[in-house]
């Protein structure tokens, strides 16, 4: 029977990827479905999270890593942006079903429990320029980052800003991408994070421009350090 709850937010009862029917105890994906998402395997670069291949033995950086100076200390991400992991965050962020957040943000809870990383003291949602925040009506990060602060129990910080507003970057590549980004954040209430160990929250790791000018701009706003996680990683 329906009781009021039900009636304020149906669920709908099919899974979102197969559209079988869910089971009783199955919310938005079926078991079948979440047992195909394809998740990063070990090892991974030490750096950003790249999953290496079984030829690496080793505890390593990749190749683009150990040519670069990044400004976070380690980026994980959950999954492989491909497959049901892909369909999950599509129909999150672009067909507004927001309750997709609950089981994106859990799988990103359970990547971080089984990491040896520190306790943070902030969730740093990766910001979205005003204008793009209101064709969409939400900012997927901050949607994740609200979910996992309940687990962690971890406040969120909502000074760091995106004050230049980009086209959308998917076509571009990796210099291309980082030159659009260059001083497109900036950091507010920075007395805030002075010291502090943060944690950057995004759906999804590309060529890790975003995570990097936003580490940037934190860093230089005077935080301790800046670890990064994403649901997926492209
Ligand atoms: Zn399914
Ligand atoms: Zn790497």
């Amino acid at each position: 029977m329906l009781n009021f709850f039900d009636i304020l937010y149906p669920q709908k009862p099919y899974c979102i990827s197969c559209n079988k029917r869910l089971k009783p105890n199955e919310y938005i994906l079926c078991n079948e479905c979440n047992g195909k998402i394809d998740v990063i395997k070990p090892p991974v670069c030490l750096k950003c999270g790249r999953e290496l291949g079984f030829s690496y033995q080793r505890q390593t950086t990749c190749s683009e890593c150990s040519k670069s100076h990044l400004h976070f200390v380690e980026a994980r991400a959950y999954g492989h942006y491909n497959g049901v992991l892909k369909k999950l965050i599509y129909e999150f962020k672009y067909k507004r079903r927001r309750e997709v957040s609950k089981v994106l943000s859990e799988k990103m809870v359970k990547t971080i429990n089984r990491l040896d990383w520190p306790k943070f003291d902030w969730l740093v949602p990766t910001p979205l320029h005003v204008k793009r925040q209101r064709e969409r009506g939400f900012n997927q990060s901050e949607l994740l980052a609200r979910e996992m602060s309940k687990v962690l129990e971890t406040s969120l910080f909502n000074g760091l800003v995106r004050v230049k507003y980009t086209e959308h970057q998917t076509l571009l590549d990796k210099s291309s991408r980082e030159k659009n980004l260059e001083g497109a954040f900036d950091v507010i209430k920075k007395q805030d994070i002075n010291g502090k160990r943060l944690l950057l929250v995004d759906d999804v790791y590309t060529t890790g421009a975003t995570a990097e000018q936003c580490a940037k701009s934190l860093i230089k706003a005077g935080c301790r350090d800046v670890f990064v996680i994403t649901c997926a990683r492209g």
